[in-house]
This record gives structure tokens, C-alpha cells and sequence, in this order.
């Protein structure tokens, strides 16, 4: 006989095999991690061979064999930090990157050159998000054991800054369903932080989230009051974090040492730098050794290095206290976040700042991937009796372009979200049908200084005096924070509107070829291979025919260097053509006028290295 547990409605305590799976992803710059709250309480899901960070790394080897993690860290060509290019233009880029990137000439978006043929950061994220699935999939297949039925992963909460604009938005939702996984929503990285560290339940309170990471730091304020959550203001700086402190014993080594550091020994270099640096979080002084040197770093040195940029995190909290108009008796919590902040002078400097001790007892790494886990766990509906509602802001304005190139914002920046506002506008000429409308987002006031998101038009406006129409036009801002926007005209409810599509994101229709090609190559993606191939070829031989020139044009009567010559302005000429077949038709014929060239300096030079030389000489 079966026995029958008896419970309050609602009360029942749930079986696992009920419970759907969740996952909630931290995809980072420097490190991801993926965790589950579907058995309980929140939890990281480490690989058995690698530890729970996975690197953000990603390694396109020649047989189409991706290498993601540690194992891509250990290939000369992998790409990191691909988080930065997210969602942003090639124009956009002013950081160095190790790897080289071609601009798409449709998008816009800054394509990474890779040995399988030019990749977007979208998909290279989606490799990164693949495997972290991948780690929950398994993990799952082992609760269920070996019973047949195979859990699928429900949907996925994955955490982005604060700032995120609309693109970089929606290049993380493109890299998501390229990995085939069901986004349940984005959510912003200090608030997946107070999440874990349960700050909703309190009842109410003004939090800090400070975050130093590998390479950005983000620092946020956030009002929660019954469990809803404002993100107040952000700020930070996009190229400050721990590998900062790296460099800053790079260079100590340097100096100390004397040793000239080649290219080749940067990597060995960086890593001593990085462990020496986690051992300054551990003990007051550590022994360096680089090559065949070795030194001692303590702590009063190393604290020297880094306080001035532990200093600009400080002044970008008070630059957030006052975007918010408060002070540090308003601050009730502050939390760390970022591997960076284990660093016990980072955790004095703002403990000492904030005049409050800081929670940290969460493992920084984790914190936003457990707080990711418990709000997806909420939104697949296994806690049905949390009513956890989660507001953030839109980090930059949005706006329209009116007369004059100025820019009109709508919803200004730091409002909270889903939010939708309207204004109404009207028409300049008289008769005037059409209006076109240009959103835009950032805080100048010119048009030229903010970035262009979308343009669209209305159409079939009644023909009126100028100034008599009236079009009101809205903008709504989603939990997810994409925006769209409707245009309507009030007295004959003609109506426009559009959702925005990012300028740097992939087209729809790419992001299902990307989809359905999963790792074949797409056929435009082929041809700017080629073309750049043929621009490399054409670049190697002009080079050589300019400096067998240079050496020896006497070798040449004077019809073949007119020749030569001519070849060589047409094939430069070419190269501005972007035409690969052109470019590659440049390089063979100038290939061909020079042969007879390169076989007489061949002569020459095996005359001159025989001259004055005996045979058995010249023949070792
Ligand atoms: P991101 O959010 O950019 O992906 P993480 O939060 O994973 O980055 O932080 C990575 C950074 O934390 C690296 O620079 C790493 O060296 C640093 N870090 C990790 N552990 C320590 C430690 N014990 N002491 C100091 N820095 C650390
Ligand atoms: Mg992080």
C-alpha cells in the first residue's frame, strides 16, 4: 500500500522530479559560471575536470574543433573579453585586442578573424553559453539517474551590467538562442547580487553593489523595499579591474629585474604577475620569480601600486551617491562582488569609504550567478509563493531626433523599468504626409553625439497646416529593457511603430542561418575570408617587388621596369577595389611580369656568392 502524504494546499513539500529545471548564468568578461536553485537553495554547477569559472574564453582550431575554458586558454589564438564587443560597432572599439577584427560590411558589427573563418562576439558568447548548458544538462541527467525520462532545461536567467544598451541587450538574447537556450529574462548584475544575498527579504534599504572584476568595474545603487528592486544610478569604468593590478607587478618585475620581456614571454610574465597578486590577498609579502630572477613584493610596495586605482573605484561610488542625491548615512548595505575584491585593501579602502561593514561572505566569483539561479528558479514557477519583483533602470536616455539635429529624450536615463512614456510632436510643413522618426540613445544633445538606434516612418498623415497635426509618439522600455516605439497621429489614428532593432545586432534572418549553419561556415563569411586572404597576398607582393627594386632595378632594361612598375600601381590600385578576384587577377600578373626578374636576380646573386670562392666551398 502506497502511503498518502497529507499537506496544507500549496504547502506540499515539492518531489524533485516536479520541479522544472532552471539555470541561471553569469556570463562575464573574464569568467562565466552557471548555477541552479532547483533542488533548494542556490548552487554552482562545477565541471568535475575544471573548476566552477570557466574562463570566457574561446579557441577556433583549424579542424573546426571548438576549444572553450581552460583549453582554449592554452591556444596561441584564443579570443577573451568577447563581452566588451557585444552588441557595439567596430567604430566602437578602442581597446587592443589580441585577435584581429574585419568590420561586416552589412552590419556594421566587428567580425573576429578566426583559423574556421570570420566569426561575430555573438556567436563566440554562444560557445561560451553552450558549454555552461551543457554543465546544467549533465548535472540534471545525473539527479534524474538513470531513469529515461531527460529533463530539459526550462529556461535560463543570464546576467548583463546595468548599463547594457539595447544592442549589447539583445546580442546577449541573439547569443542565447544561437545556443539554443530559452532566455526567461536578462538580468542585471547587482541585482541578481542583492538577490543572493537575500536582501529582498529585508524589508527595506538603499544597497551598494560594488564590482571589480577581471577588466571592468560597475558599481551600482539600488533602492529595494518589499521585495521590488530599483536600480537608482550606475557608474563605473569599463577598463579598470584586476588585470590592472596585474600590470602594475608586470612593470615591478621589469624594473626589478632588468630582464627584456619578449612577446613571446608576456603570457609567463602575466600569469607570475596574477599569482603573486593572489597571494598578496592571502599573506603580507611573496617571493617573485621570473626566469632565473628572483625578488620579494610585500604588501607596503604592492598596496603603493594599487592604491591609486583602488582610489578611482572611490570616486566612482561618490560620483553614484550624488547621480542619486544621497549620501553614505543613506547607504543601509554594501556588497562585493568580482574576484577582485577578495583583495583585502580594495575591501579597507571602501569599508573605510561606506563607514559600514561590507557583506561578503558569499564567494564574490558566484554571487550573481546564485542570485541569476534563485530568480530564474521564480520564474519557471517552482517558488510559487514568492512574489519577488524585480525593476531596474534604463541605464542611458532615449530619445527622438527633432528639428535641427537635436535630440528630445523621452525617457531620460536612470528611470526605472518596464516603463512606456509619450509625447506629442507635430509636423513643420504645410500638406506635410510624412514624418520620419529617428530614436536615439545617450545623454548629448546633438544627434551626431548619440548613437543612432533606429529610423522609421510615418505615413498617410491627413495633409493639414503645418503645426495642426499632432503625433503622439510613445516609447515603452520591456522588463528585459528593449525598447519599442509607436507613432500615432491623433486625428486619424494613422499609426506606425518598431521594434528596436539594435544597430550592431544580427539581422533576424543571420541569426537563423547562424543557427541552421551552427558551425559551417556561411558563404558571405567565405568570401570576406577570401577577399582579406587576397588583400594579404597582394600586400606580401608588392612588398617583395619593392624591395627587389630597390636592390636591383639595373638588373631590368628599361621597358621591363615600366613594366614592373605598372604592375605594381595597378595591383595597389586593385586593393582599394575590395574585390577579391580583381585583387587576386592584380597579384597573378605582376606574379608573371616578374618572373623573368627574379630568375636574373637569382643569377646574380649565385654569381656573386661563387665569386672568388672554390668549389668544395661554396657546395657546404
Ligand atoms: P569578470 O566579472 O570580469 O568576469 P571575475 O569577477 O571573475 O571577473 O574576476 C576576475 C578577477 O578577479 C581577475 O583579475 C582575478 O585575478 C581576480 N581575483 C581572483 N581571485 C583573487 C584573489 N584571491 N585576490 C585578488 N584578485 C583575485
Ligand atoms: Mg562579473
Amino acid at each position: 500500500m502506497a502511503l498518502l502524504n497529507i499537506s496544507e494546499p500549496g504547502q506540499s513539500p515539492r518531489r524533485k522530479q516536479d520541479s522544472k529545471h532552471a539555470l541561471g548564468i553569469d556570463l562575464g568578461t573574464t569568467n562565466s559560471l552557471v548555477a541552479s536553485a532547483s533542488e533548494g537553495g542556490p548552487f554552482i554547477i562545477s565541471d568535475s575536470k575544471e573548476s566552477a569559472l570557466l574562463p570566457s574564453v574561446v579557441a577556433y582550431s583549424n579542424d573546426e574543433n571548438i576549444l572553450v575554458g581552460q583549453a582554449a586558454l592554452k591556444s596561441n589564438e584564443h579570443i577573451s573579453s568577447v563581452k566588451r564587443l557585444m552588441g557595439r560597432g567596430a567604430g566602437d572599439i578602442k581597446h587592443e585586442l589580441s585577435y584581429t577584427l574585419v568590420e561586416s560590411e552589412s552590419s556594421g558589427m566587428p567580425l573576429i578573424e578566426t583559423p574556421v573563418g570570420l566569426k561575430s562576439p555573438v556567436e563566440v558568447s554562444a560557445e561560451i553559453l553552450k558549454v555552461l548548458a551543457a554543465r546544467g544538462a549533465k548535472h540534471f541527467e545525473k539527479e534524474v539517474g538513470n531513469e529515461e525520462e531527460q529533463k530539459e532545461i526550462e529556461g535560463v536567467v543570464i546576467t548583463v551590467p546595468a548599463y547594457f544598451d539595447e544592442a549589447q541587450r539583445q546580442a546577449t538574447k541573439d547569443a542565447a538562442r544561437i545556443a539554443d537556450l530559452n532566455v526567461l529574462r536578462l538580468l542585471s548584475e547587482p541585482t541578481a547580487a542583492a538577490v543572493a544575498y537575500g536582501l529582498d527579504k529585508k524589508l527595506e534599504g538603499n544597497v551598494i553593489i560594488f564590482d571589480l572584476g577581471g577588466g571592468t568595474f560597475d558599481v551600482s545603487l539600488m533602492h529595494l523595499e518589499k521585495g521590488v528592486f530599483e536600480v537608482l544610478a550606475t557608474g563605473g569604468d569599463t577598463a579598470l579591474g584586476g588585470d590592472d593590478f596585474d600590470r602594475t607587478i608586470m612593470q615591478w618585475i621589469k624594473t626589478e629585474s632588468k630582464i627584456e620581456i619578449k612577446q613571446n614571454h608576456l603570457a609567463e610574465l602575466s600569469t607570475c604577475a596574477r599569482n603573486a597578486k593572489h597571494d598578496l590577498s592571502e599573506t603580507d609579502a611573496v617571493e617573485v620569480n621570473f626566469a632565473d630572477w628572483s625578488g620579494e613584493l610585500d604588501i607596503g610596495k604592492y598596496y603603493q601600486f594599487i592604491d591609486p586605482l583602488i582610489d578611482r573605484t572611490i570616486k566612482a561610488c561618490r560620483r553614484v551617491l550624488r547621480d542619486a542625491s544621497m549620501s553614505i548615512e543613506d547607504i543601509t548595505d554594501v556588497v562585493m562582488v568580482g574576484g577582485s575584491t577578495r583583495s583585502p585593501r580594495v575591501q579597507e579602502k571602501v569599508q573605510d569609504f561606506f563607514k559600514q561593514p561590507l557583506l561578503n561572505e558569499l564567494d564574490p566569483d558566484q554571487v550573481v550567478a546564485l542570485g541569476a539561479a534563485i530568480q530564474a528558479d521564480i520564474l519557471v514557477g517552482n517558488k510559487y509563493d514568492s512574489d519577488l519583483l524585480l525593476l531596474d533602470v534604463n541605464p542611458l536616455s532615449l530619445g527622438i531626433e527633432t528639428m535641427g539635429s537635436l535630440v528630445e529624450k523621452i525617457i531620460p536615463r536612470n528611470t526605472t523599468i518596464p516603463v512606456s512614456r509619450a509625447q506629442e510632436f507635430t509636423t513643420f510643413k504645410d500638406g506635410q504626409t510624412v514624418m520620419s522618426l529617428h530614436v536615439l540613445q545617450g545623454e548629448r544633445e546633438l544627434v551626431e553625439d548619440c548613437r543612432s538606434l533606429a529610423k522609421f516612418e510615418l505615413r498617410g498623415i491627413p495633409p493639414m497646416v503645418a503645426g495642426a497635426a499632432v503625433i503622439r509618439v510613445s516609447f515603452q522600455v520591456d522588463a528585459d529593457g528593449l525598447l519599442s516605439v509607436e507613432a500615432e497621429e491623433q486625428s486619424s489614428g494613422v499609426k506606425s511603430s518598431i521594434v528596436v532593432k539594435p544597430s550592431f545586432g544580427l539581422e533576424e534572418k543571420e541569426i537563423e542561418s547562424v543557427i541552421r549553419a551552427s558551425h559551417s561556415e556561411a558563404e558571405h563569411d567565405r568570401d570576406l575570408r577570401r577577399l582579406k586572404e587576397n588583400e594579404v597576398e597582394a600586400l606580401r607582393i608588392i612588398e617583395a617587388t619593392d624591395s627587389a627594386l630597390a636592390q636591383d632595378a639595373e638588373l631590368l632594361d628599361a621597358d621591363e621596369l615600366k613594366a614592373i612598375q605598372e604592375g605594381l600601381i595597378s595591383l595597389q590600385e586593385s586593393l582599394k577595389s575590395a574585390d577579391a578576384d580583381l585583387i587576386q587577377q592584380q597579384s597573378e600578373a605582376l606574379n608573371e611580369l616578374s618572373v623573368t626578374f627574379a630568375a636574373r636576380r637569382m643569377d646574380s646573386q649565385i654569381k656573386s656568392a661563387f665569386k672568388g670562392k672554390k668549389l668544395e666551398e661554396v657546395d657546404r
